[in-house]
């Protein structure tokens, strides 16, 4: 077989929406579990929408999520331009191949191209006019997710508009041929387009790719798919938001796709290796945001301290929780101690602001019901004497000196823990208690007591 050539060909619009990434993705994996070629070609002919701007937003979130193509804008290739603005020349000379062909003729100052088959006129209700129909054989599509479909042309399509713009489908089409692309992967809302991609390939001659129209994405609740306006469907989001990249791609990798077991947290090498056609969804996928979450928090917490710290530093001292020189080795105590609640980057500074800084808020809500079951202050105010004669303030001197108090008063040791936890972070929950007092020390722990307690 020859080598793979698949190709990302988005219209720049400003966005990286969800489902353009996913179909960016899809191709990518295509590529490099075949060892062929991925190709990035800007469909950019509507001078108006593809500004620079909306370019750089695309190729940024490329870049983000690490789908790296082999061809295309800032890496060149044997088959550019890869900008469909640059390639006039390219469509001129196939436009004059089907002229030759004689499947063209102008009409109403635009160029049209002329189906095949038996011709008979209609009369169009929403055009108040007879319109000419053409009784085309129908176009078989072997789609490799979809199977077989089948579908007629009716009528004659504009390949170059009056003013001498090229319609989509005829730019497509040329570019897939002249770029000598194998395989198109790309959203489902393109299969009604295929049976005049077909015809326009049969029409020059030549063999056409195989197709493999991939599920939409829903929104997640409700009908429709997926629309820019929908919480998570951009990618720069995430990015803001503090996803790990990583987790952002296997979970888009999910959307359509599965590993055939029940699997959902993979390494790229392994879903490159078990990426295939059969393996994609026929029906719609469901855009899943605590999934999501849940995925990322699993890349999260799988990271290694130093790389946890070192993305949550800038984050935290941008929020103003800590100082540009906030010392290293007490920030990763803190973040050992917080990795594993970690849901995602930018929700690290609710996990762990009381550690930095005094100014913390109290929960009054936390607060009434620790209340309800016994007053706080009296218990901290037992147990503060025995915190400040603690030899070393480690989880385990303060484990067992807890524990020798609660014993003497006939209590469990965990009586204790809710109002500690609520006098020195002004919540009820967060990491191991005691590994988080031995971590905050000495000092601020039992300053935090004294005054709760007055
Ligand atoms: N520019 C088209 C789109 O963004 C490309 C369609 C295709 O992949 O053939 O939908």
């Amino acid at each position: 077989m020859n080598e793979v050539r698949v190709r990302f060909a988005p219209s720049p619009t400003g966005f990286f929406h969800i489902g353009s990434a996913r179909t960016a993705l899809f191709n990518w994996l295509y590529a490099r579990h075949t060892g062929g070629r991925f190709v990035l070609r800007i469909e950019d002919t509507d001078k108006e929408r593809n500004t620079e701007e909306a370019l750089r937003v695309l190729i940024d979130g490329m870049r983000w999520l690490g789908l790296d193509w082999d061809e295309g804008p800032e890496v060149g290739g044997d088959y550019g331009p890869y900008f469909q603005s640059e390639r006039q020349a390219i469509y001129d000379e196939y436009l004059q191949r089907l002229v030759d062909a004689g499947r063209t003729y102008e009409q109403d100052g635009a160029i049209w191209f002329k189906l095949e088959g038996e011709r008979y006129t209609e009369y169009d209700d929403y055009k108040k006019a007879e319109i000419e129909k053409v009784r085309a054989a129908p176009v078989v599509i072997d789609d490799a997710v979809r199977g077989r479909v089948e579908r007629a042309e009716a009528r004659d399509f504009v390949l170059v508009r009056a003013d001498g713009s090229p319609v989509f489908h005829f730019v497509n089409v040329v570019d897939d041929i002249a770029m000598g692309i194998t395989h198109v992967i790309r959203g489902e809302d393109h299969l009604s387009n295929t049976s005049k991609h077909v015809e326009l390939f049969k029409a020059f001659e030549v063999e056409p790719p195989v197709f493999a129209h991939i599920p939409l994405i829903l929104k997640e609740s409700g009908p429709g798919k997926m629309s820019k306006r929908d919480a998570g469907a951009l990618i720069d989001n995430y990015e803001e938001r503090g996803f790990l990249p990583a987790a952002v791609r296997n979970y888009i990798a999910l959307l359509g796709w599965n590993p055939k077991d029940d699997r959902e947290k993979l390494d790229i090498d392994e879903i490159i290796e078990l990426f295939d056609f059969s393996g994609i969804n026929k029906g719609n996928a469901r855009f899943d945001e605590r999934k999501l979450s849940a995925l990322n928090a699993d890349y999260l917490r799988e990271l290694n301290l130093e790389s946890f710290a070192f993305l949550v530093r800038p984050r935290l001292h941008e929020a103003g929780l800590i100082p540009e020189d906030m010392d290293e080795d007490y920030l990763q105590a803190v973040l050992k101690l917080c990795q594993p609640k970690a849901r995602s980057l930018d929700s690290l500074g609710e996990l762990c602001d009381y550690c930095f800084s005094d100014s913390f808020e109290m929960d009054a809500k936390q607060g009434e019901k620790l209340a309800k079951k016994g007053d706080p202050k009296v218990l901290l105010a037992e147990i503060l004497p025995i915190l400040e004669a603690l030899d070393t303030f480690d989880a385990d001197g303060l484990q067992s000196a807890l524990e020798g108090h609660a014993a003497a008063q006939e209590q469990k040791v965990f009586a204790y823990f809710p109002a500690l936890r609520y006098a020195v972070s002004g919540r009820a929950g967060g990491p191991d208690l005691l590994p988080l007092l031995a971590v905050m020390g000495r000092e601020r722990v039992l300053s935090r007591i004294r005054a709760f307690i007055v």
